[in-house]
């Protein structure tokens, strides 16, 4: 089965990203929202909000906030405001009226007790269960008993969908039964609200999960008995984690804000690899936003689950993280400090920056390669830190201390000649002097270069932390 190619007329189009407000933006959904945004403006169209919030049990506050300030980081903007769907209900249930008027539904007292009874019987016959409610044909019921309303679904016959990604997918419509519209207590059912929301919001492409394609032959029942327009469907698979198996909690991070505010990705990184999962230009990896929109179209989207891969998107921060602005990466690193920053310190850190992110493959990266800037005197050694001190290093660093405070110009260029001179007079490689040097400075074995780390504290910092390292500390 080949994917469905279709014309898209360039003017009218209307996506729309309808989660149920249960728990944060997921990356799964985030993916979603990011297709039909990308869509949408590839096609100078209209990309919609819909907060699926007619759970209300599960929906939260909290929830939808997290969503819409997911989207916003990763700059999903939504055209006009976000629909919540529960304050539509009564919207939902006059169409199924409308619905009852036509003949396209009927109301059904079945009890609980004669559906469980039909359950059992097709099980018993090993066929698949169908409900087939006496009421279907019936109109003398009790209007003042609790009943529901269904859908009188064709029987005979098969639908067919073309999708955009799945291909042309055909049901018989003996397999599809007379859903519920409205629940005794005449609230509108999931399915039904769907339908009339997208309709009202005039969506004509709905590009969703692939684990919704089943219910798009429910909900096109629903839009054929009213005679709307029927939307082009796209639904996209899954995504896998990187051992193929489908993306859950043991892969890492599921929620969008968590790559932000844990493990500081930048959300032009996010967007990236995002828009890599089940969609490819040629061998494109690193593709920016403007470019994603010139390019994105869903032919480029392919019918196996893509995976989510941390190494890919490490490295694909690591580029957007050199890409960026040092103002703007100061400020997002200052919050992963262990401590408030003050105006100074963020300075500093700016200043810093072209020594801190050659290396960096996020945020907290760079924060941990900032730390030494900010160490107060005398500095901690860490273990690998004092054993780069042993033996004849704090001779060694004697040397570099007068080397380096007859430096005129503190800059990279004298303080290397400074310091190869003293491993050359000393008869050793120069790692065997920046080592100590490094350890001296940082109170670490791995810091950003090691005249970079000179130049950035200064001379007085410098000399002086050199100076506290020059003898063993009482105890050693
Ligand atoms: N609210 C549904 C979900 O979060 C999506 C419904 C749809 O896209 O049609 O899975």
């Amino acid at each position: 089965m080949s994917a469905v190619t279709e014309p898209v007329s360039g003017t009218n189009i209307v996506t729309r990203f309808a989660p149920s407000p249960t728990g944060f933006l997921h990356i799964g959904g985030a993916r979603t929202a990011l297709f039909n945004w990308l869509f949408a403006r590839h096609h100078g169209g209209k990309f919609l909000l819909r907060i699926e919030d007619t759970d209300r049990a599960r929906s939260t506050q909290p929830a939808i906030a997290a969503i819409l300030d997911g989207m916003r980081w990763l700059g999903l903007d939504w055209d006009g405001e976000e629909v919540y769907q529960f304050a539509r209900a009564d919207r939902h249930a006059a169409v199924a009226h409308q619905m009852l008027d036509s003949g396209h539904a009927y109301r059904c007292w079945m009890s609980q007790e004669e559906i469980a009874a039909q359950r059992e019987e097709a099980q018993a016959a090993k066929r698949p269960y169908r409900i087939r409610s006496p009421w279907r044909d019936r109109s003398d019921g009790p209007l003042d008993q609790p009943h529901v309303v269904r859908i009188r679904a064709e029987r005979e016959g098969a639908t067919t969908i073309r999708d955009l990604v799945q291909g042309e997918v055909t049901v018989q419509n003996a397999e599809l039964d007379d859903m519920v519209l409205l629940r005794s207590d005449g609230t509108p059912t999931y399915m039904l609200a769907v339908v009339v929301d997208d309709h009202d919001m005039g969506v004509t492409h709905v590009i969703r999960g692939d684990d919704h394609l089943n219910n798009a032959f429910r909900q096109l029942t629903i839009i054929r008995a009213m005679n709307w327009p029927e939307p082009t469907y796209a639904h996209i698979p899954l995504i896998h984690g990187a051992d193929g198996a489908k993306l859950s909690k043991r892969h890492g991070a599921l929620g969008v804000n968590d790559y932000r505010d844990e493990l500081g990705v930048l959300p032009e990184a996010l967007f990236n690899h995002l828009l890599r999962l089940g969609w490819g230009h040629g061998d494109a990896e690193i593709i920016s936003r403007e470019q994603a929109v010139e390019w994105f179209t869903l032919d480029g989207v392919g019918k196996s689950p893509s995976r989510f891969d941390l190494k890919k998107l490490d490295s694909l921060n690591g580029h957007y993280i050199r890409a960026a602005d040092d103002a703007r990466l100061a400020d997002l690193a200052a919050r992963f400090l262990p401590f408030e920053a003050s105006a100074e310190q963020r300075d500093l850190l700016q200043r810093s920056m072209y020594a801190l992110k050659p290396r960096a493959a996020n945020l907290i990266e760079i924060a941990q390669g900032a730390a030494f800037l900010f160490r107060t005197r005398p500095l901690e050694m860490d273990a690998d830190a004092q054993a780069l001190l042993e033996g004849g290093a704090r001779a060694l660093l004697a040397s570099l201390h007068d080397a380096l405070d007859a430096v005129a110009n503190w800059n990279t260029e004298a303080l290397e000649t400074a310091v190869r001179e003293v491993a050359e007079s000393a008869g050793v490689k120069l790692g065997a002097v920046a080592q100590p040097l490094r350890a001296a400075l940082t109170g670490k074995r791995t810091s950003p270069g090691i005249f970079d780390v000179l130049v950035l504290l200064g001379r007085d910092e410098s000399l002086g932390r050199i100076a506290d390292q020059m003898t063993a500390s009482p105890g050693e």
